[in-house]
């Protein structure tokens, strides 16, 4: 039979919205000019107050997860794959390599540009 043990015990702190004010609710929008640097610096503080008040922790660590936008579209950071990128009906162009985004015109350029591969012909020959 199987047997279960239960063991890597942890606790989870998750942080309140910035825009929970506790009283009252605003989008975090309205509560803060910079989201991502206010949230982790409420993480920070959250960490070392219970790393100094709570007794017998052994570790407190502040953990996030990525997230990966393209700063001219703010879609989803996709990159083409090495498979992708020879499959004519994935690719841009026969100069299409690994790692070359797919959102937006703007983001196939700048990726081209910084490697020196020839620019995509937007729209064909005009
Ligand atoms: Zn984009």
């Amino acid at each position: 039979m199987k047997n279960t043990a239960r063991e890597d015990y942890r606790i989870v702190i998750t942080p309140r919205r910035l825009g929970d004010l506790g009283w009252m609710s605003i989008s975090d929008r309205m509560a803060s000019s910079d989201i991502e640097r206010d949230t982790r610096e409420r993480c920070e503080e959250m960490a070392e107050q219970v790393k100094r008040h709570v007794d017998n922790v052994g570790s407190v660590e502040v953990q996030f997860t990525e997230v990966h936008t393209c700063s001219h579209c703010s879609l989803a950071w996709e990159e083409l794959t090495a498979e992708e990128a020879a499959e004519p009906g994935c690719r841009q162009d026969e100069h299409s390599v690994e790692g070359e985004p797919v959102c937006c015109d703007k983001a196939i350029d700048e990726f081209r540009t910084e490697r020196g591969i020839p620019a995509v012909q937007w729209g064909g020959t005009q």
